[in-house]
């Protein structure tokens, strides 16, 4: 296990929903497992009046509401708090900056941080310029020779397009240097992501038959029951697909289909990444945004109780005539020797019919030879589903022999789940892409061509819909989308297997004659 040299911690956005939510329970939870350095400081820098003393209460109410532990360690909360300190500023001021910069210099000093600065943005995109801007005009917080380092992770959304997140990458890079990025995706600090990555190369099983002669088709599923909330400012400028697909959707694809990294190391797992991105085939709009690889959706007024809604376009801060899409669901290819004409099928959404993040292989059926006299329909093929949340696990849906004198076949399922497994609830994602770019670990971040790489795919369909004047298809909340999402898959003799889409398999009878 590395560890992780003294540092200041210093949270952009500190008064904000992550921050309290995610941010403050990470570093308790990090705490607890002795995994923060013995010389770590918390500044929390926003534009909200806060005295330190305001600061650190709003921060252990974070901790006691938010901890993903319980019951509540006083002794862990109490060494972090007193090394716990807030600067009030605003995000794109010099003269702030330079405050921040001598209190930190001051950290230095009376708590041994040796000028080593994570720097988290946690702050809305439109901010990120300023900040990575006045960061980089001081010298200080650029690694020096002193041996010191200052490190920058920053929030999604990275970028609205292919444009802009270069532009955000040249900002980056010459401010700090691609070494000291660390662009976050949560999904790839989930245990369950990472071990897919286990799963492939650590076992021999899968690599023979991990490619188009074996594997049917892919589907991702990232779907949640409640609508956009009171994001719908930020929302409506972005849509599903920028703010699922984009980044949750495709990282999980990009694990699904990667070829193996010759090492496991951050830049191996990264090249192999952008090679899938890079192997997309072009998805155009079609004829007036109406094509047959994507659909866009919005909900309707529906749903009941904490999912009733008056319908999207009635959302707060979303433009009564908004075309923005609430889900989206694609098909694609990618045009290299393993997936070779095998559709990956991707769809996210707002207000759907259950909060679940997984992905399913689906496997080939098995020839029909030795089945197709005896039984009376083919036997089911094989699935592995990844389950990324709300639970966490691996499932193998495997066909086996029903208890009995006859021959029945019925599709069973190998579960292992990772709390009844391990008996540890899995850490929050924050916890673990904290400590990694405590110690500088860039694995499991987007590098700089990935994220360009992914918006290069997302840019086209983005345009394709953006010039049609078909709006988005309706549907209605706790509905799994519009039904051109159902025809999108259906149309090639597939259908969706998450979400209560999948009846209870039945039983198929045999004969032994
Ligand atoms: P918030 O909207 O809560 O903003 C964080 C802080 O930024 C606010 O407390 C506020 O602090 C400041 N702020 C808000 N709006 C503006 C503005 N227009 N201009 C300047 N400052 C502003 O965001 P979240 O905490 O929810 O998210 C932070 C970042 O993390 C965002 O980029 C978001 O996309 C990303 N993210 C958030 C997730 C979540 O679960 N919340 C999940 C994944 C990503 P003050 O006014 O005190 O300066």
């Amino acid at each position: 296990m590395p560890i992780a040299a003294p540092c200041a911690l210093v949270i952009f956005g500190a008064s904000g929903d992550l921050a309290k939510r995610k941010l403050i329970p990470a570093i308790y939870e990090l705490a607890k497992e002795k995994l923060l350095p013995e010389k770590f400081v918390l500044v929390g820098y926003a534009r909200s009046p806060m005295t330190d003393e305001d600061y650190r209460k709003e921060c252990r109410e974070a901790v006691q509401q938010f901890a993903r532990t319980k019951p509540f360690d006083v002794a862990v909360w109490d060494r972090i708090e007193k090394n716990t300190s807030y600067v009030q500023g605003d995000y794109g001021s010099v003269d702030d900056h330079a405050k921040l910069a001598d209190h930190l210099t001051g950290l230095d000093q009376s708590a041994g941080t040796a000028g080593n600065r994570l720097f988290y943005l946690s702050t809305p995109p439109n901010t990120f310029e300023p900040i990575i801007e006045r960061l980089g005009e001081r010298q200080t917080h650029q690694t020096g020779d002193s041996g010191s380092w200052q490190r920058v992770i920053i929030e999604k959304p990275f970028g609205r397009d292919l444009a802009s997140a270069k532009s955000l990458n040249q900002l980056l890079v010459k401010n700090f240097g691609e070494k000291q990025v660390f662009r976050i995706d949560h999904y790839l600090g989930k245990e369950t992501v990472q071990n897919m990555m286990v799963m492939r190369f650590a076992n021999a099983m899968f690599e023979p038959i991990w490619n188009y002669k074996y594997i049917d088709h892919v589907q991702i599923t990232v779907s949640e029951t409640l609508g956009v909330g009171s994001r719908g400012g930020y929302y409506d400028k972005s849509g599903a697909l920028r703010d699922m697909v984009q980044n949750h959707i495709f990282q999980l694809m990009a694990l699904v289909a990667m070829e193996p990294p010759v090492a496991l190391d951050a830049r191996s797992i990264r090249d192999e990444k952008v090679k899938v991105f890079q192997s997309i085939r072009p998805i155009r709009g079609g004829a007036n945004g109406v094509n047959d690889f994507t659909v866009r959706g919005q909900y309707t007024a529906g749903g009941e109780d904490k999912a009733k809604t008056d319908g999207y376009k009635k959302e707060k801060g979303v433009d009564p005539n908004s075309t923005t899409e609430t889900f989206a669901a694609i098909k694609l290819f990618i045009d290299n020797w393993r997936w070779s004409g095998t559709p990956f099928y991707l769809r996210t959404g707002k207000y759907l019919g259950e909060k679940l993040s997984e992905v399913v292989v689906r496997f080939r059926s098995p020839p029909l030879t030795l089945f197709q006299k005896q039984c009376e329909s083919p036997v089911f093929p094989n699935d592995l589903i990844v389950k990324v949340q709300p639970e966490e696990g691996i499932s193998w849906r495997l066909n086996g022999k029903v208890p009995g004198g006859t021959l029945n076949i019925k599709s069973v399922a190998l579960d292992f789940n990772y709390e009844e497994t391990f008996h540890v609830e899995s850490p929050e994602a924050y916890e673990r892409l904290i400590f990694d770019a405590m110690t500088g670990d860039q694995t499991l971040f987007i590098r700089a061509d990935e994220a360009e790489a992914a918006w290069a795919v997302i840019d086209p369909i983005e345009q394709g819909w953006a010039q049609s004047t078909r709006p988005p298809e309706e549907y209605a909340p706790g509905t799994w989308g519009p039904k051109r999402a159902m025809d999108l898959i259906e149309n090639d003799g597939r259908r969706w297997l998450q979400g209560g889409n999948e009846a209870p398999d039945p039983v198929i009878a045999c004969s032994l004659q």
